[in-house]
């Protein structure tokens, strides 16, 4: 696919000062201790970055962490809403609760990585006047960071204001944040409105090896989808039905279909509200000519559970008291088969419950599969991409998204308002 938009190399960046947004939203232990789980996000934009530098750029980093809510009150609202007795819910709790959220681990790692200093600065307001006079002051070559663009209430609503405060900073805006293009909020679309607005490399070759996947695929061209929900995955299985050859449906979205069918699925994950829409779109892949493969066997539960009692059942045929938790060998051989002649893979959605090694069996066996074509293997979706990476095939994959949702809306056919809001070529 032909890339269309504007990058880095399309300006002259030196001596200029360049907003970049990134995606810095990195998973952190659940302690609190501030531990980074896995820097991959931070590792992925390192290219655009040392280039900029390299170039005699000022970076003025900037990305969101998590979901910290601004607003004392809706923080108060939302935590009631999740079952937290109001009496409990004071300041000094919501304070913490954006202090979890604040950068100092994301700059320190970082800095790490470029093995450089970077300066962090900010408060709640993400940009004030200590934060002004830094950008002023920063030299060709340096960078620093802000912090969290979520701590302003500005961020989310895509407020003119903040998004003008953030481009007063700098001279250039350059976006690299692919997992939040399909935001339009202050940081990652506002702000193109006030500045030239480019493409950073992350997001270039993302929209290049998806869209040219998307675009014109080497065929056959097979989807796989799973996870969860069916209700999640509408829009993908929908815009790939126009665009795919075969597509393979695991997870726990399968039962909804076979349920539709008219099989027993016990207490596995079902969403009865879109059995319709499950049975349309097997007919919709028929009037198409689209293979669609639906598990034959599955691995039943008693429980949903690591060390629950596991029997392998037809798809159909799930006792009362069992769930679910993987597709069966049947299953696993004919997904096997179909990926092993394809040209092109994408892949969104693990095939079982993958977090329990128990049931892990079935999306191990479709990520070898993928690791021994020669096809093109694309995987988008975060838990699917969690899944390759910890069973051990990550760099046997052609791509792996570093968006999950935003892979998914690019997948569904959806403008990107992260990506529309940068200058064409
Ligand atoms: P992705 O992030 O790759 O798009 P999803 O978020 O849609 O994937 O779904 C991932 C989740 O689906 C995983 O946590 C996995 O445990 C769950 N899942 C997969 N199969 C089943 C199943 N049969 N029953 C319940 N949960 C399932
Ligand atoms: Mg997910």
């Amino acid at each position: 696919m032909n890339y269309n938009k504007k990058t880095v190399k399309d300006v002259d960046v030196a001596g200029k000062k360049v907003l970049l947004r990134c995606d810095f939203n990195v998973p952190l232990a659940k302690d609190g201790s501030g531990v980074i789980t896995d820097d991959k996000r931070i590792r992925a934009a390192l290219p655009t970055i040392q280039y900029l530098l390299d170039q005699g750029a000022a970076v003025i980093a900037c990305s969101h962490l998590g979901k910290p809510e601004p607003s004392f009150d809706k923080w108060v609202k939302k935590q009631t809403e999740k079952g937290k007795d109001p009496a409990t819910l004071t300041k000094e709790k919501w304070e913490k609760s954006l202090e979890a959220l604040c950068m100092e681990p994301v700059a320190k790692r970082l800095s790490e990585l470029l093995g450089k200093p970077v300066t962090l600065a900010g408060d709640i307001n993400v940009v004030n006047a200590d934060v002004e006079a830094k950008a002023a002051a920063l030299k060709p070559g340096e960078i620093m960071l802000l912090q969290n663009t979520r701590f302003n209430k500005g961020e989310t609503k895509n407020d003119p204001e903040f998004a003008k405060k953030l481009a007063g900073l700098a001279d250039i805006y350059v976006s690299d944040a692919f997992g939040a293009v399909h935001r339009a909020h202050a940081s990652t679309a506002g702000v193109a409105a006030y500045l030239p607005a480019v493409s950073g490399f992350l997001i270039q070759k993302e929209l290049e090896v998806i869209g040219g996947a998307l675009a014109a695929p080497k065929r056959p061209l097979v989807a796989i989808l799973g996870g969860a929900k069916v209700s999640s995955k509408i829009g993908v299985i929908n815009n790939l039905l126009e665009i795919a050859d075969t597509i393979i449906i695991g997870g726990g979205m399968a039962y909804t279909f076979a349920k539709a069918q008219g099989g027993q699925v016990g207490d596995s994950l079902l969403e009865s509200d879109w059995l319709d829409y499950a049975n349309d779109m097997v007919k919709k892949a028929a009037d198409k000519g689209v293979k669609f493969l639906l598990p034959v066997d599955t691995v039943a539960a008693d429980a949903f559970a690591p060390d629950a009692n596991a029997q392998v059942v037809p798809a159909g045929a799930i006792p009362d008291g069992w769930q679910g938790l993987d597709i069966g060998p049947e299953t696993v051989k004919a997904y096997c088969d179909a990926v092993a002649g394809a040209g092109t893979v994408i892949w969104n959605g693990p095939m079982g419950v993958f977090e329990f090694e128990k049931f892990a069996v079935g999306t191990k066996a479709v990520a070898e599969a993928l690791s021994n074509t020669d096809a093109i293997t694309i995987i988008g979706g975060g838990d699917s991409a969690a899944a390759v990476q910890q069973l051990g095939y990550a760099d046997k994959m052609t791509h792996i998204s570093t968006g999950g949702g935003a892979s998914l809306e690019f997948m569904e056919g959806k403008e990107l308002p992260g990506v529309a809001c940068l200058l064409d070529k």
